[in-house]
Protein backbone atom coordinates (compact mmCIF):
# COMPACT_ATOMS: atom_id res chain seq x y z
CA UNK A 1 0.00 0.00 0.00
CA UNK A 2 2.53 2.30 0.66
CA UNK A 3 5.40 2.83 -1.49
CA UNK A 4 9.00 3.86 0.78
CA UNK A 5 9.59 6.27 -1.93
CA UNK A 6 7.27 8.37 -1.47
CA UNK A 7 7.95 9.37 2.45
CA UNK A 8 11.42 10.14 0.86
CA UNK A 9 10.35 12.15 -1.69
CA UNK A 10 8.13 14.12 0.58
CA UNK A 11 11.00 14.61 3.35
CA UNK A 12 13.26 15.59 -0.02
CA UNK A 13 10.58 18.17 -0.96
CA UNK A 14 9.93 19.72 2.75
CA UNK A 15 13.98 20.16 2.85
CA UNK A 16 13.70 22.29 0.09
CA UNK A 17 11.05 24.61 1.70
CA UNK A 18 12.87 24.41 5.01
CA UNK A 19 15.84 25.62 3.51
CA UNK A 20 14.42 28.54 1.72
CA UNK A 21 12.64 29.83 4.67
CA UNK A 22 16.01 29.22 6.58
CA UNK A 23 17.81 31.68 4.25
CA UNK A 24 14.94 34.58 4.45
CA UNK A 25 13.57 34.30 7.58
CA UNK A 26 14.85 34.29 10.79
CA UNK A 27 14.22 30.98 12.86
CA UNK A 28 10.65 30.55 13.55
CA UNK A 29 9.48 26.77 14.10
CA UNK A 30 6.12 26.59 14.54
CA UNK A 31 5.12 24.09 18.31
CA UNK A 32 3.83 21.00 18.42
CA UNK A 33 2.27 18.97 21.16
CA UNK A 34 4.50 15.45 19.66
CA UNK A 35 3.33 13.13 22.36
CA UNK A 36 -0.84 14.60 21.51
CA UNK A 37 0.49 14.20 18.00
CA UNK A 38 1.29 10.60 18.29
CA UNK A 39 -1.41 9.74 20.03
CA UNK A 40 -3.84 11.04 17.98
CA UNK A 41 -2.38 10.00 14.14
CA UNK A 42 -2.29 6.29 15.65
CA UNK A 43 -5.87 6.02 16.73
CA UNK A 44 -6.90 8.15 13.19
CA UNK A 45 -4.78 5.16 11.56
CA UNK A 46 -6.77 2.88 13.47
CA UNK A 47 -10.13 4.43 12.40
CA UNK A 48 -8.99 4.67 8.73
CA UNK A 49 -8.48 0.89 8.88
CA UNK A 50 -12.24 0.95 8.81
CA UNK A 51 -12.68 1.10 4.95
CA UNK A 52 -12.66 -0.91 1.67
CA UNK A 53 -9.03 -1.41 0.21
CA UNK A 54 -9.71 1.64 -3.11
CA UNK A 55 -5.82 1.11 -3.73
CA UNK A 56 -6.16 -2.66 -4.56
CA UNK A 57 -6.87 -4.82 -8.19
CA UNK A 58 -9.56 -6.95 -5.87
CA UNK A 59 -11.64 -3.35 -5.44
CA UNK A 60 -13.89 -3.89 -8.34
CA UNK A 61 -16.82 -1.75 -6.87
CA UNK A 62 -17.45 2.48 -6.94
CA UNK A 63 -15.41 4.45 -8.82
CA UNK A 64 -12.86 5.36 -6.88
CA UNK A 65 -9.33 5.14 -7.64
CA UNK A 66 -5.72 5.93 -5.66
CA UNK A 67 -4.22 9.05 -6.38
CA UNK A 68 -1.15 8.82 -8.51
CA UNK A 69 2.46 8.75 -5.88
CA UNK A 70 3.25 12.02 -7.11
CA UNK A 71 -0.19 13.87 -7.06
CA UNK A 72 -0.30 12.60 -3.11
CA UNK A 73 3.43 13.67 -2.92
CA UNK A 74 2.91 17.16 -3.73
CA UNK A 75 -0.38 17.64 -2.65
CA UNK A 76 1.20 16.78 0.63
CA UNK A 77 4.30 19.00 0.54
CA UNK A 78 1.75 22.14 -0.21
CA UNK A 79 -0.11 21.82 3.05
CA UNK A 80 2.87 23.19 4.43
CA UNK A 81 2.20 26.38 2.55
CA UNK A 82 -1.79 25.57 2.09
CA UNK A 83 -2.23 27.97 -0.73
CA UNK A 84 -5.63 29.22 -1.52
CA UNK A 85 -6.06 29.57 -5.36
CA UNK A 86 -8.87 32.57 -4.97
CA UNK A 87 -5.84 35.06 -5.01
CA UNK A 88 -2.76 35.36 -6.29
CA UNK A 89 -2.11 36.67 -2.96
CA UNK A 90 -2.59 33.80 -1.33
CA UNK A 91 -1.32 31.51 -4.34
CA UNK A 92 1.87 33.04 -6.22
CA UNK A 93 2.62 29.71 -7.07
CA UNK A 94 0.12 27.30 -7.20
CA UNK A 95 -1.91 30.08 -8.96
CA UNK A 96 0.32 30.11 -12.23
CA UNK A 97 0.29 25.99 -11.95
CA UNK A 98 -4.15 26.25 -12.09
CA UNK A 99 -3.93 28.19 -15.01
CA UNK A 100 -1.02 25.93 -16.93
CA UNK A 101 -2.70 22.59 -16.09
CA UNK A 102 -6.30 23.80 -17.28
CA UNK A 103 -4.89 24.60 -20.23
CA UNK A 104 -3.61 21.40 -20.89
CA UNK A 105 -7.40 19.47 -19.71
CA UNK A 106 -8.53 22.71 -22.57
CA UNK A 107 -5.85 20.84 -25.20
CA UNK A 108 -7.42 17.63 -24.97
CA UNK A 109 -10.81 19.10 -26.25
CA UNK A 110 -8.59 21.40 -28.83
CA UNK A 111 -9.20 24.54 -27.32
CA UNK A 112 -6.25 26.54 -27.33
CA UNK A 113 -8.38 29.48 -25.81
CA UNK A 114 -10.62 28.89 -23.46
CA UNK A 115 -11.81 30.14 -19.67
CA UNK A 116 -11.81 27.97 -16.74
CA UNK A 117 -10.81 26.99 -13.55
CA UNK A 118 -10.36 23.89 -10.74
CA UNK A 119 -13.28 23.50 -8.80
CA UNK A 120 -13.60 21.26 -5.75
CA UNK A 121 -15.67 18.75 -7.91
CA UNK A 122 -17.81 17.89 -10.91
CA UNK A 123 -20.86 18.70 -9.32
CA UNK A 124 -19.37 22.56 -8.82
CA UNK A 125 -18.35 22.35 -12.24
CA UNK A 126 -21.13 21.34 -13.81
CA UNK A 127 -23.25 23.75 -11.58
CA UNK A 128 -20.94 26.94 -12.93
CA UNK A 129 -22.17 25.50 -16.35
CA UNK A 130 -25.68 25.73 -16.03
CA UNK A 131 -25.85 29.20 -14.20
CA UNK A 132 -23.64 30.45 -17.48
CA UNK A 133 -26.64 28.98 -19.04
CA UNK A 134 -29.20 29.92 -17.02
CA UNK A 135 -27.49 33.95 -16.98
CA UNK A 136 -27.75 33.29 -20.81
CA UNK A 137 -30.98 32.14 -21.09
CA UNK A 138 -33.34 32.88 -18.05
CA UNK A 139 -35.96 30.40 -17.85
CA UNK A 140 -35.32 28.18 -20.13
CA UNK A 141 -35.16 24.68 -19.98
CA UNK A 142 -31.88 22.42 -19.24
CA UNK A 143 -32.06 18.67 -20.68
CA UNK A 144 -29.95 15.61 -19.85
CA UNK A 145 -30.66 11.59 -20.32
CA UNK A 146 -32.01 9.49 -17.68
CA UNK A 147 -28.48 8.29 -16.60
CA UNK A 148 -27.16 11.82 -16.25
CA UNK A 149 -25.76 12.13 -13.13
CA UNK A 150 -28.47 13.17 -10.58
CA UNK A 151 -27.69 15.73 -9.18
CA UNK A 152 -27.84 18.18 -12.61
CA UNK A 153 -31.59 17.72 -12.04
CA UNK A 154 -30.95 19.14 -8.27
CA UNK A 155 -28.41 21.80 -9.30
CA UNK A 156 -31.39 23.36 -11.89
CA UNK A 157 -33.32 23.45 -8.52
CA UNK A 158 -30.83 25.30 -6.96
CA UNK A 159 -30.53 27.53 -9.75
CA UNK A 160 -34.18 27.36 -10.26
CA UNK A 161 -33.93 26.36 -14.06
CA UNK A 162 -36.58 23.85 -15.12
CA UNK A 163 -34.92 20.30 -15.96
CA UNK A 164 -36.19 17.68 -17.78
CA UNK A 165 -35.08 14.20 -18.32
CA UNK A 166 -34.57 12.11 -22.24
CA UNK A 167 -35.15 8.75 -22.10
CA UNK A 168 -32.02 6.40 -22.35
CA UNK A 169 -31.53 3.27 -25.13
CA UNK A 170 -30.59 0.13 -24.22
CA UNK A 171 -26.74 0.77 -24.11
CA UNK A 172 -27.82 3.85 -21.71
CA UNK A 173 -27.02 6.49 -24.08
CA UNK A 174 -29.50 9.10 -24.75
CA UNK A 175 -32.16 8.48 -27.66
CA UNK A 176 -31.99 10.83 -29.96
CA UNK A 177 -35.85 10.73 -31.27
CA UNK A 178 -36.80 11.40 -27.42
CA UNK A 179 -34.24 14.84 -27.79
CA UNK A 180 -36.04 15.31 -31.24
CA UNK A 181 -39.66 15.66 -29.30
CA UNK A 182 -37.90 17.88 -26.18
CA UNK A 183 -36.69 20.04 -29.02
CA UNK A 184 -40.26 20.48 -30.68
CA UNK A 185 -41.38 20.94 -27.89
CA UNK A 186 -39.58 24.09 -27.64
CA UNK A 187 -38.17 25.91 -24.26
CA UNK A 188 -34.97 24.00 -24.50
CA UNK A 189 -31.96 26.38 -23.42
CA UNK A 190 -29.01 23.50 -23.17
CA UNK A 191 -28.16 20.13 -23.56
CA UNK A 192 -26.37 18.45 -20.98
CA UNK A 193 -24.08 15.33 -23.20
CA UNK A 194 -22.59 13.24 -20.42
CA UNK A 195 -19.66 11.78 -21.58
CA UNK A 196 -19.53 8.71 -19.90
CA UNK A 197 -22.44 8.35 -17.30
CA UNK A 198 -21.68 6.99 -13.86
CA UNK A 199 -23.72 4.52 -13.57
CA UNK A 200 -22.89 2.00 -16.95
CA UNK A 201 -20.20 4.02 -18.56
CA UNK A 202 -22.58 4.54 -21.47
CA UNK A 203 -21.36 8.01 -23.97
CA UNK A 204 -24.06 10.04 -25.50
CA UNK A 205 -24.08 10.60 -29.19
CA UNK A 206 -22.69 14.22 -29.19
CA UNK A 207 -21.61 13.91 -32.67
CA UNK A 208 -25.41 13.68 -33.34
CA UNK A 209 -27.00 16.20 -30.32
CA UNK A 210 -24.39 18.82 -31.98
CA UNK A 211 -26.26 18.15 -35.64
CA UNK A 212 -29.61 19.07 -34.08
CA UNK A 213 -27.96 21.88 -31.90
CA UNK A 214 -27.62 23.30 -35.83
CA UNK A 215 -30.99 23.18 -36.33
CA UNK A 216 -32.29 24.30 -32.66
CA UNK A 217 -29.87 26.51 -31.65
CA UNK A 218 -29.44 25.53 -27.70
CA UNK A 219 -26.33 24.93 -25.52
CA UNK A 220 -24.12 22.35 -24.84
CA UNK A 221 -22.95 21.34 -22.02
CA UNK A 222 -20.67 18.52 -21.86
CA UNK A 223 -20.34 16.43 -18.36
CA UNK A 224 -17.22 14.65 -18.85
CA UNK A 225 -16.57 14.27 -15.02
CA UNK A 226 -15.55 10.29 -15.57
CA UNK A 227 -15.49 10.06 -18.74
CA UNK A 228 -13.60 13.15 -20.00
CA UNK A 229 -9.86 12.11 -20.31
CA UNK A 230 -11.14 9.05 -22.69
CA UNK A 231 -10.85 11.25 -25.06
CA UNK A 232 -7.12 10.47 -25.48
CA UNK A 233 -7.73 6.54 -25.88
CA UNK A 234 -7.03 5.47 -29.25
CA UNK A 235 -9.00 1.85 -28.36
CA UNK A 236 -12.64 3.34 -28.25
CA UNK A 237 -15.47 2.11 -30.32
CA UNK A 238 -16.49 3.51 -33.32
CA UNK A 239 -19.67 5.52 -31.68
CA UNK A 240 -17.78 6.50 -28.38
CA UNK A 241 -14.85 7.77 -30.84
CA UNK A 242 -17.36 9.76 -32.88
CA UNK A 243 -18.80 11.26 -29.78
CA UNK A 244 -15.87 12.50 -28.29
CA UNK A 245 -14.38 14.21 -31.59
CA UNK A 246 -17.15 15.93 -31.01
CA UNK A 247 -16.44 17.74 -28.04
CA UNK A 248 -13.84 20.56 -29.28
CA UNK A 249 -17.69 21.85 -30.55
CA UNK A 250 -19.89 22.07 -27.28
CA UNK A 251 -19.98 24.81 -25.24
CA UNK A 252 -18.71 23.86 -21.80
CA UNK A 253 -16.93 20.74 -20.64
CA UNK A 254 -16.79 19.36 -16.98
CA UNK A 255 -13.67 17.36 -16.24
CA UNK A 256 -12.58 15.67 -12.93
CA UNK A 257 -9.56 15.22 -12.18
CA UNK A 258 -10.28 13.67 -9.11
CA UNK A 259 -12.00 10.66 -11.28
CA UNK A 260 -9.31 9.22 -13.69
CA UNK A 261 -7.05 12.19 -13.37
CA UNK A 262 -4.99 10.67 -10.74
CA UNK A 263 -5.97 12.94 -8.24
CA UNK A 264 -7.15 13.48 -4.42
CA UNK A 265 -10.60 14.58 -3.60
CA UNK A 266 -11.03 18.27 -4.54
CA UNK A 267 -10.25 18.51 -7.92
CA UNK A 268 -12.82 18.63 -10.30
CA UNK A 269 -12.53 21.43 -13.80
CA UNK A 270 -14.67 23.45 -15.79
CA UNK A 271 -13.71 24.86 -19.17
CA UNK A 272 -15.84 27.23 -21.25
CA UNK A 273 -15.11 27.71 -25.01
CA UNK A 274 -15.99 31.23 -25.11
CA UNK A 275 -13.87 33.69 -22.61
CA UNK A 276 -16.62 36.38 -22.90
CA UNK A 277 -18.61 34.58 -19.74
CA UNK A 278 -16.29 35.64 -17.65
CA UNK A 279 -18.03 38.87 -17.31
CA UNK A 280 -21.25 37.25 -15.89
CA UNK A 281 -18.83 35.96 -12.94
CA UNK A 282 -17.79 39.76 -11.96
CA UNK A 283 -17.53 40.53 -8.15
CA UNK A 284 -16.87 43.60 -6.55
CA UNK A 285 -14.95 41.93 -3.54
CA UNK A 286 -13.18 44.36 -0.69
CA UNK A 287 -11.53 41.48 0.54
CA UNK A 288 -9.76 40.18 -2.06
CA UNK A 289 -6.17 41.95 -2.79
CA UNK A 290 -5.26 42.62 -6.03
CA UNK A 291 -0.91 42.57 -6.60
CA UNK A 292 -1.28 42.29 -10.22
CA UNK A 293 -3.36 43.02 -13.71
CA UNK A 294 -3.52 39.50 -14.35
CA UNK A 295 -7.24 38.08 -13.64
CA UNK A 296 -7.55 36.28 -11.10
CA UNK A 297 -8.91 32.93 -10.97
CA UNK A 298 -11.34 34.42 -8.16
CA UNK A 299 -12.91 36.54 -10.53
CA UNK A 300 -13.81 33.28 -12.32
CA UNK A 301 -15.29 31.33 -10.49
CA UNK A 302 -18.08 31.02 -8.18
CA UNK A 303 -16.11 29.82 -5.18
CA UNK A 304 -13.98 31.89 -3.23
CA UNK A 305 -11.19 30.05 -1.31
CA UNK A 306 -9.80 26.54 -2.97
CA UNK A 307 -7.36 24.40 -2.35
CA UNK A 308 -3.97 25.49 -3.47
CA UNK A 309 -3.09 21.69 -3.16
CA UNK A 310 -5.72 20.40 -6.13
CA UNK A 311 -3.54 22.97 -8.48
CA UNK A 312 -0.11 21.58 -7.25
CA UNK A 313 -1.19 17.86 -7.31
CA UNK A 314 -2.48 17.88 -10.65
CA UNK A 315 0.99 20.35 -12.01
CA UNK A 316 2.96 17.86 -10.94
CA UNK A 317 1.38 14.99 -12.34
CA UNK A 318 1.16 16.59 -15.74
CA UNK A 319 4.69 16.76 -15.42
CA UNK A 320 5.11 13.20 -15.35
CA UNK A 321 2.27 12.02 -17.10
CA UNK A 322 1.15 14.56 -19.62
CA UNK A 323 -2.63 14.70 -20.59
CA UNK A 324 -1.90 13.91 -24.53
CA UNK A 325 -2.84 11.18 -27.14
CA UNK A 326 -0.35 8.05 -27.40
CA UNK A 327 1.64 8.78 -24.07
CA UNK A 328 1.54 6.47 -20.97
CA UNK A 329 -1.28 8.76 -19.17
CA UNK A 330 -3.43 7.80 -22.42
CA UNK A 331 -1.79 4.01 -22.32
CA UNK A 332 -3.13 3.34 -18.88
CA UNK A 333 -6.54 4.50 -19.57
CA UNK A 334 -6.55 1.82 -22.59
CA UNK A 335 -5.66 -0.83 -19.84
CA UNK A 336 -8.77 -0.14 -18.08
CA UNK A 337 -10.71 -0.27 -21.12
CA UNK A 338 -9.33 -3.50 -21.66
CA UNK A 339 -9.51 -4.89 -18.81
CA UNK A 340 -13.67 -4.26 -19.17
CA UNK A 341 -13.96 -5.75 -22.32
CA UNK A 342 -11.78 -9.00 -21.04
CA UNK A 343 -14.01 -8.94 -18.06
CA UNK A 344 -17.53 -8.74 -20.61
CA UNK A 345 -16.36 -11.27 -22.56
CA UNK A 346 -15.67 -13.82 -19.98
CA UNK A 347 -18.77 -13.26 -18.25
CA UNK A 348 -20.57 -14.25 -21.55
CA UNK A 349 -19.54 -17.65 -21.36
CA UNK A 350 -20.87 -17.71 -17.77
CA UNK A 351 -23.45 -20.06 -16.83
CA UNK A 352 -24.29 -17.77 -13.80
CA UNK A 353 -23.90 -14.34 -14.59
CA UNK A 354 -24.88 -12.25 -17.75
CA UNK A 355 -23.28 -9.03 -18.99
CA UNK A 356 -25.12 -6.24 -19.41
CA UNK A 357 -24.37 -3.31 -22.40
CA UNK A 358 -20.67 -3.89 -24.11
CA UNK A 359 -18.78 -1.43 -21.77
CA UNK A 360 -18.18 1.62 -24.10
CA UNK A 361 -15.27 2.70 -21.35
CA UNK A 362 -14.11 1.03 -18.10
CA UNK A 363 -17.70 0.20 -16.19
CA UNK A 364 -19.37 -3.18 -16.22
CA UNK A 365 -22.40 -4.08 -15.72
CA UNK A 366 -23.45 -7.95 -15.29
CA UNK A 367 -26.79 -9.68 -13.42
CA UNK A 368 -26.90 -12.87 -12.16
CA UNK A 369 -29.10 -15.40 -14.16
CA UNK A 370 -32.76 -16.58 -12.09
CA UNK A 371 -35.91 -16.96 -13.34
CA UNK A 372 -37.34 -13.29 -12.76
CA UNK A 373 -36.18 -10.12 -12.27
CA UNK A 374 -37.02 -9.82 -8.40
CA UNK A 375 -34.88 -13.13 -7.61
CA UNK A 376 -31.98 -11.52 -9.58
CA UNK A 377 -32.32 -8.37 -7.20
CA UNK A 378 -31.74 -10.61 -4.38
CA UNK A 379 -28.86 -12.86 -6.26
CA UNK A 380 -27.06 -10.24 -6.54
CA UNK A 381 -27.46 -8.54 -3.56
CA UNK A 382 -25.87 -11.89 -1.95
CA UNK A 383 -23.13 -12.21 -4.28
CA UNK A 384 -22.25 -8.68 -3.50
CA UNK A 385 -22.15 -9.76 0.21
CA UNK A 386 -20.50 -13.10 -0.54
CA UNK A 387 -17.72 -11.36 -2.69
CA UNK A 388 -16.80 -9.03 -0.05
CA UNK A 389 -16.33 -11.57 2.89
CA UNK A 390 -13.61 -12.74 -0.02
CA UNK A 391 -12.34 -9.13 0.09
CA UNK A 392 -13.17 -9.06 -3.83
CA UNK A 393 -15.29 -5.80 -4.07
CA UNK A 394 -17.94 -4.55 -6.15
CA UNK A 395 -20.78 -1.95 -6.15
CA UNK A 396 -24.40 -2.72 -6.90
CA UNK A 397 -26.42 -0.88 -9.42
CA UNK A 398 -30.39 -0.43 -9.61
CA UNK A 399 -31.32 -0.42 -13.98
CA UNK A 400 -34.59 -0.38 -15.12
CA UNK A 401 -35.83 -4.04 -15.67
CA UNK A 402 -36.35 -3.60 -19.70
CA UNK A 403 -32.73 -2.69 -19.39
CA UNK A 404 -31.66 -6.27 -17.88
CA UNK A 405 -34.08 -8.73 -19.67
CA UNK A 406 -33.27 -7.60 -23.42
CA UNK A 407 -29.90 -9.25 -22.12
CA UNK A 408 -31.09 -11.65 -19.58
CA UNK A 409 -33.75 -13.40 -21.24
CA UNK A 410 -35.74 -15.33 -20.52
CA UNK A 411 -35.55 -13.54 -16.86
CA UNK A 412 -39.15 -12.80 -16.65
CA UNK A 413 -40.07 -8.77 -15.19
CA UNK A 414 -41.75 -8.82 -11.88
CA UNK A 415 -40.35 -5.33 -10.83
CA UNK A 416 -40.15 -2.39 -12.30
CA UNK A 417 -36.49 -2.04 -11.44
CA UNK A 418 -33.45 -4.57 -11.05
CA UNK A 419 -30.15 -4.85 -8.81
CA UNK A 420 -27.45 -5.83 -10.78
CA UNK A 421 -23.63 -6.24 -10.11
CA UNK A 422 -21.20 -2.85 -11.47
CA UNK A 423 -17.64 -3.09 -11.45
CA UNK A 424 -15.61 0.17 -12.45
CA UNK A 425 -11.93 -1.22 -13.46
CA UNK A 426 -10.31 2.04 -13.29
CA UNK A 427 -7.16 0.90 -12.12
CA UNK A 428 -4.90 -0.05 -15.09
CA UNK A 429 -3.44 -2.53 -13.38
CA UNK A 430 -6.32 -4.50 -13.10
CA UNK A 431 -6.10 -5.59 -16.91
CA UNK A 432 -3.83 -8.32 -15.03
CA UNK A 433 -6.40 -9.87 -12.36
CA UNK A 434 -9.51 -9.86 -14.84
CA UNK A 435 -9.48 -13.81 -14.69
CA UNK A 436 -9.01 -13.94 -10.84
CA UNK A 437 -11.57 -11.61 -10.29
CA UNK A 438 -13.96 -13.46 -12.48
CA UNK A 439 -12.90 -17.13 -11.25
CA UNK A 440 -13.37 -15.20 -7.64
CA UNK A 441 -16.65 -14.52 -8.46
CA UNK A 442 -17.84 -17.51 -9.55
CA UNK A 443 -16.75 -19.58 -6.71
CA UNK A 444 -18.67 -17.02 -4.28
CA UNK A 445 -21.83 -17.46 -6.42
CA UNK A 446 -25.04 -17.73 -4.57
C1 LIG B 1 -18.88 11.94 -10.51
C2 LIG B 1 -19.72 12.61 -11.50
C3 LIG B 1 -20.31 13.85 -11.23
C4 LIG B 1 -20.19 14.52 -9.88
O1 LIG B 1 -18.87 14.88 -9.65
P1 LIG B 1 -18.28 15.02 -8.16
O2 LIG B 1 -16.83 15.23 -8.42
O3 LIG B 1 -18.59 13.74 -7.47
O4 LIG B 1 -18.94 16.19 -7.54
C5 LIG B 1 -21.06 14.44 -12.22
N1 LIG B 1 -21.23 13.83 -13.40
C6 LIG B 1 -20.69 12.64 -13.70
C7 LIG B 1 -20.93 12.03 -15.04
C8 LIG B 1 -19.92 11.98 -12.75
O5 LIG B 1 -19.39 10.79 -13.03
Amino acid sequence: MINEHEIDALKRGLAILQRDAETRLPPFTPGVDAEALNRVIDAVATKMCNNYPYFHPQYAGQMLKPPHPVARVAYALSLWINPNNHALDGSLASSPMEKECVGDLARMFGWTKHLGHLTSGGTVANLEALWVSGQLAPGKTIVGSSQAHYTHSRICAVLGLPYQSIESDANGRMRIDALQTALAQGNVGTVVATMGNTGVGAVDPLHHIEALKREHGFRIHADAAYGGYFTLSQHLGTDARQAYDALGGVDSIAIDPHKHGLQPYGCGCIVFKDQSVGTLYQHDSPYTYFSSDELHLGEISLECSRAGASAVGLWATHQMLPPVTGGAFAHDLDQCIEAAREFHGLLESSKTFVPLMAPELDIVCYAVHAENSEAASVRAKATFENAAQKELHLALIDLPTDMVTRYAAPMKPTTPMTTCLRSVLMKPEQKAWVKRIVDLLHEIAP
